[in-house]
């Protein structure tokens, strides 16, 4: 298993991307929905090195199973402790998960049996006909015969696993990939992608009305598509740009009581087929917790991100605001700080003519390609500047080579002869280097490295 976002082999370009599937575990307290998602982040082997990460409290994690990527949601880590218990927001949180996701992992309990909340979540996913798999956790013996109980779901073969000990998720991750909607085709585009994101109320909506003049009609989704990903043209001065899922955050209001878990796997889906976030945030709230943890959803699922401080309308001091904001986003988030950011008031109409030129400039630093002699003198001078330090028994390695092997984020591979010796430190040295000579700001770099005689 490994999880990262590119998966790109080297040599191979990456002109456009597609569209990863989103697979959600839903289920009762308790039945081990967080135990089998650990498992899978467990059994995560790190190929890449990426942007160095802020620590985070991860509810959702990319992975990859016989070769195909998908996004793996807990929606129990999302559920305040205190409603935990409920049936009512369990079976809430359930309809949500059952509309957003390409794929249901439906997680009940051995020990327990089937009781009647699971008999109501089981009645929903038949109803909406979204393709689930029935997975029965906590069965430690083989054979048991508990887990037939639960054909009376009506959801097909119940699959047993042992989530604490992983028996079973092998087959079970076959299974899931197995009932994936296939691979779709690649999506080309003149310009570029963008997912307008941001927690509710930050003026999702109304930026996108803003610039795409107000909805006369709002599209319904398509019968048997779970997503309703109806993308926008988005005709400005500088060209033509498509809005990714505008019809998605029009419609969102009827889920402003439930914020996070919607907006972070709405934000999922939609960065997933984009090649720009704009993440909107709030000026008058400032760039919190939640802006951070999605800045990184939006550079791991390998967006390139331009921060868009909206409501600058109600800012007295602008000039002292945006230097406070920006300081105390580089305090808080030291690893964000580089990302560019621009102040606008969708409702005032402030600014809004920037935003296409700097989401231009987005797109084109996440498709940017640096001819390989470049890279070399580079790495040649950054080596002379500080050479890799060599291991605890005296061996320092050999960088012979730096080429870019992917666009779209793009990705450098660096050939060493023991990529082993090249500790942690100076891989972040190289990137953070890498990222500074060539001007990239607020785009996904991967760093690989690959051994090499
Ligand atoms: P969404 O949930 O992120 O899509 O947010 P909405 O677009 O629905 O906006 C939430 C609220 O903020 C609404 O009452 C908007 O009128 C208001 N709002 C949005 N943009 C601005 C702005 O630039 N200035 C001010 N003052 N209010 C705004």
């Amino acid at each position: 298993m490994t999880a990262s976002a590119a998966t790109g082999a080297p040599g191979r370009v990456a002109a456009a991307r597609m569209s990863t599937p989103v697979v959600a575990i839903i289920g009762r307290p308790n039945v081990g929905k967080s135990t089998f998602f650990n498992r899978v982040l467990g059994e995560r082997r790190a190929v890449v090195h990426d942007r160095p990460g802020i620590t985070r409290d991860r509810n959702t994690a990319r992975a990859e199973w016989a070769g195909r990527a998908f996004v793996l949601v807990d929606t129990g880590g999302f559920l305040p402790a205190a409603l935990e218990g409920r049936d009512a927001e369990v079976r809430r949180q359930a309809e949500i998960a059952i509309e957003l996701a390409d794929l249901v992992l439906f997680m009940v309990d051995a020990k327990s049996g089937l009781t009647d909340l699971d008999l109501a979540i089981g009645q929903s996913l038949r109803k909406r006909g979204v393709p689930a798999l029935v997975v029965v956790n906590k069965v430690d013996r083989a054979g048991d015969p508990v887990v037939h109980e639960f054909h009376r779901l009506g959801l097909g073969a119940p699959i047993p696993v042992a989530a604490e000990s992983g028996t079973g998720s092998g087959d079970l991750l076959d299974q899931l990939v197995a009932r994936l909607p296939p691979p779709g085709a690649a999506e080309r585009e003149p310009l570029g992608r963008v997912a307008i994101i941001g927690r509710p109320n930050v003026g999702k909506s109304s930026i996108v009305n803003a610039l795409l003049g107000e909805p006369r009609m709002i599209v319904e989704p398509a019968a048997g598509t779970t997503m309703d990903a109806v993308d926008a043209r988005w005709k400005t001065e500088v060209g033509e740009l498509t809005l990714v899922d505008t019809a998605g955050i029009r419609r969102q209001a009827q889920y402003q009581d439930q914020p996070e878990f919607y907006a972070t796997v709405r934000a999922l889906h939609a960065l997933e087929r984009a090649d720009v976030a704009g993440l909107v945030v709030d000026a008058t709230a400032g760039f919190q917790r939640q802006e951070a943890r999605l800045a990184q959803e939006a550079l791991d699922a390998g967006c390139s991100v331009l921060l868009v401080y909206n409501k600058w309308d109600l800012i007295a001091d602008r000039e002292r605001a945006w230097k406070a904001l920006t300081a105390e986003r580089a305090s808080r988030y030291p690893t964000l700080a580089d990302l560019p950011a621009t102040p606008i008031s969708a409702t005032a109409r402030l600014h809004l003519g920037k935003l296409a030129p700097l989401l231009l400039k987005r797109v084109e630093e996440h498709r940017r390609r640096i001819p390989t002699p470049r890279l070399n003198e580079w790495l040649r001078q950054v080596q002379r500047r500080r050479a890799a330090p060599s291991t605890r028994l005296g061996r320092a390695p050999h960088i012979y080579y730096i080429t870019q092997t992917c666009v779209g984020p793009p990705e450098f591979t660096l050939f060493v002869n023991a990529p082993s010796r090249l500790n942690d430190n100076y891989r972040r040295f190289l990137w953070r280097e890498l990222a500074a000579r060539f001007d990239f700001h607020g785009t996904p770099l991967r760093l690989r490295v690959r051994k090499s005689e």
